[in-house]
């Protein structure tokens, strides 16, 4: 069993259709995948309505949290996304994004960057699906159909360098947007009847050592986390082995994903998976969803 549980599509800041994201997950030769768009669940409809055979599609998402000023990423799964609260919440959240996005291309434009918010707009509405099956999915805005904009200006000459000389946390142009608290998170999710995973835990953006403190993993583990990405293409040997054995510390499943973004990224899926035995100790606990398979 191959099991990749950290994937976007061009509903959020992937670059392909979900459609398209399960397609290619058959090919890549995996059983199991789940797609996590960033605070949404609206590609799961198209991605259920074109599962390839013997494919299972786990429902998730990867909603945006901070904590002192620092983005830490928890992956959802199972969750019922109609639970009060937390679709709130997720409102709330694309809302935000939205302004943000436009305070960005407002200083970038102040900056002499020739940027416009109808381009940003395009950009992340593109790449609709050729059978029409995508519907009225909106996408979630985010920063690298900005960078995207941006390299089409000219002034960066690629979306790392957007990111490196602009958007990046701290950059000239960057805005801050409302996120959630992470332990808040948790419990939210879980009330959902959903189980979560701290996303690469190693690559927290706006922390001075780059990665979540352990404390705060902790707090979350209290709070019913479930497990900890430590196998993510981002982590080196070293980062990995160190989160591995956090999550032993804390009780906790350590899962590997690819989290593909489609040609944004060199991360391909199924570049790291899931072990079988730690998935089914992930999700048993699970009650707001099911796993979906096709036929
Ligand atoms: P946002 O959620 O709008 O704050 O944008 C964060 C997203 O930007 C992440 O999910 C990544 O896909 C992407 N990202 C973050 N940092 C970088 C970077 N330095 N270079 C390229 N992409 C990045
Ligand atoms: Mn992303
Ligand atoms: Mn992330
Ligand atoms: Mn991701």
């Amino acid at each position: 069993m191959r099991i990749d549980l950290h994937s976007h599509s061009s509903v959020s800041d992937g670059t392909q259709p979900p459609a398209d994201v399960v397609a290619r997950a058959a090919a890549a030769g995996l059983d199991v995948l789940a797609l996590t768009d960033h605070d949404t669940t609206a590609g799961l409809a198209e991605a259920a309505a074109h599962l390839p055979p013997g494919l299972t599609l786990v429902p998730g998402m990867e909603l945006s949290c901070a904590a002192d000023g620092s983005g830490v990423h928890l992956l959802a799964y199972l969750f019922d996304p109609d639970h009060p609260e937390l679709a709130a919440e997720l409102r709330r959240i694309r809302e935000d994004r939205v302004l943000r996005a436009e305070a960005m291309v407002h200083r970038l434009r102040a900056a002499g960057v020739d940027v416009t918010w109808e381009r940003v707009c395009a950009i992340a509405e593109a790449a609709p699906d050729p059978d029409g099956a995508r519907g009225s999915a909106a996408s979630v805005i985010g920063r690298p159909h900005v960078a995207r904009a941006i390299v089409e200006a000219g002034a960066a000459a690629d979306v790392q360098d957007a990111f490196d000389t602009w958007i990046g946390s701290g950059g000239p142009a960057f805005v801050a947007r409302y996120a959630l608290d992470p332990v808040r998170a948790v419990g939210l999710v879980r009330a959902a009847g959903g189980v979560c995973v701290l996303a690469h835990p190693a690559r927290s953006e706006g922390t001075l050592t780059g990665a979540v403190p352990e404390e705060l993993a902790a707090r979350m583990a209290a709070a019913g986390l479930g497990g900890i990405e430590a196998d993510h293409p981002s982590h080196d040997a070293d980062e990995a082995e160190r989160w591995r054995a956090a999550a032993d510390r804390l009780g906790l499943v350590v899962t590997g994903s690819s989290d593909d973004h489609g040609a944004l990224t060199g991360h391909r899926l199924g570049c790291r998976t899931t072990d079988p035995d730690a998935y089914a100790r992930l999700v048993a606990p699970a009650t707001g969803a099911a796993p979906i398979t096709s036929g």
